[in-house]
């Protein structure tokens, strides 16, 4: 396409998703209106880390509950780590939870609590990468950054049928982004597209025949919609095993705090059989006695590989310890521990089996 048409059709392309915006925000937590006063970075911050890998309607109420107790970034880098981890639960990816601690104190003690505004220096914040520096760039102070999130990749890729495959296809999509992006309201621009790629133009059925780009979209034109963004075949994920074990006295179980580094590290969990280590866990029961096991109650897919877990009941009535970092929670008040769902899934099925 020569250069003055590109730029007529990106022109034409950001105006339309500009002016859609005006009447079809989603109304979220986090957001100001269309055209109102930034947002507070604070809330942009916590909800665009939240956001990563997880829908919006499902941080919602992750993101209100955090809100509620830890209303400043001051308040959320007081915070004990096992708090937020457990508010955290059920979120997933919880690299992200202690990220969103290590830069709230980085915040609170290096920058008396404020943000920086750049796209350049957010970056630097811990656990801040290339889409969330630019997402509150935009978003929370107005400036002209790139933002390209899964529902806008989609979306610029099937507008101008770009055919590389993902991950290398990125780069082309980052600078039609950038052609599409105008110059001032870029902020509530990348939330206008991702509310298309969210609502609008979804991976599977995209509902075309309300959308303000159709006109615009080259896949649609060539009614091949799906077919992008192109991605690369995916390789078969390797399955490991791991046996959880239940200990239970007096309607209560025994837990224990995971080391503070590694997989789900600092939270709360069954105790396991070192399997997040790197391969198949060792199945070796923490203490001798008698032991009922159940094989494959859990599958659990993580981003390098699936998890099988199976799991070890104890069936002595005596049970002595001197296991460190391990502790009896109520079971009837279960769901107050802030497991992760990997644990969480292994205490719903044994419950289940009871009731
Ligand atoms: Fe997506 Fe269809 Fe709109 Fe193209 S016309 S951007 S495929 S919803």
């Amino acid at each position: 396409m020569a250069v003055d048409s590109f730029s007529a059709k990106a022109r034409k392309i950001s105006a339309n998703i500009g002016a859609h915006y005006v009447d079809n925000a989603r109304t979220l937590p986090w957001r100001t209106p269309p055209g109102g006063d930034l947002p507070n970075p604070y809330h942009v911050w916590l909800s665009e880390v939240m956001l990563q890998q997880t829908t919006a309607g499902a941080v919602k109420s992750y993101f209100e509950k955090f809100i509620r107790r830890w209303p400043t970034v001051q308040d959320l880098a007081r915070a004990d780590e096992a708090d937020l981890m457990a508010a955290w639960a059920g979120l997933g990816y919880y690299a992200r939870a202690r990220n969103l601690h290590k830069c709230a104190v980085h915040i609170t003690e290096n920058m008396n609590g404020i943000f920086p505004q750049k796209e350049s220096e957010l970056l630097k914040l811990p656990g801040v990468g290339a889409y969330t520096a630019a997402a509150i760039a935009a978003i929370a102070f107005g400036e002209r950054a790139v933002v390209v999130d899964a529902n806008i990749e989609r979306l610029v890729a099937r507008l101008f049928a770009i055919d590389t495959p993902l991950p290398k296809g990125k780069a082309e999509i980052r600078s039609a982004m950038d052609a599409i992006t105008p110059d001032r309201g870029a902020g509530d621009f990348a939330q206008a597209c991702m509310d298309i790629g969210a609502t609008i133009c979804t991976s599977k059925n995209p509902k075309c025949d309300i959308c303000p780009v159709q006109e615009q979209c080259v896949a649609h034109a060539i009614r091949d919609e799906e077919a992008y963004p192109v991605k690369a075949p995916k390789k078969e994920k390797p399955v490991r095993r791991a046996r959880f074990f239940w200990i239970e006295q007096r309607g209560q179980l025994l837990l224990s705090t995971r080391p503070p580094k590694g997989m789900l590290g600092g939270m709360r969990a069954l105790p396991d059989d070192g399997w997040a280590a790197g391969n198949d866990g060792h199945a070796r029961p923490p203490l001798a006695g008698k032991w009922q096991v159940h094989d494959n109650i859990v599958q659990h897919s993580f981003t390098h590989f699936s998890l099988e877990v199976d799991l070890a009941v104890y069936q002595d009535e005596k049970f002595v310890t001197d296991m460190v970092s391990q502790f009896w929670w109520p079971l009837d008040n279960i769901a107050e521990a802030g497991l992760p769902t990997l644990f969480a899934k292994a205490v719903k099925w044994k419950t289940e089996r009871e009731t």
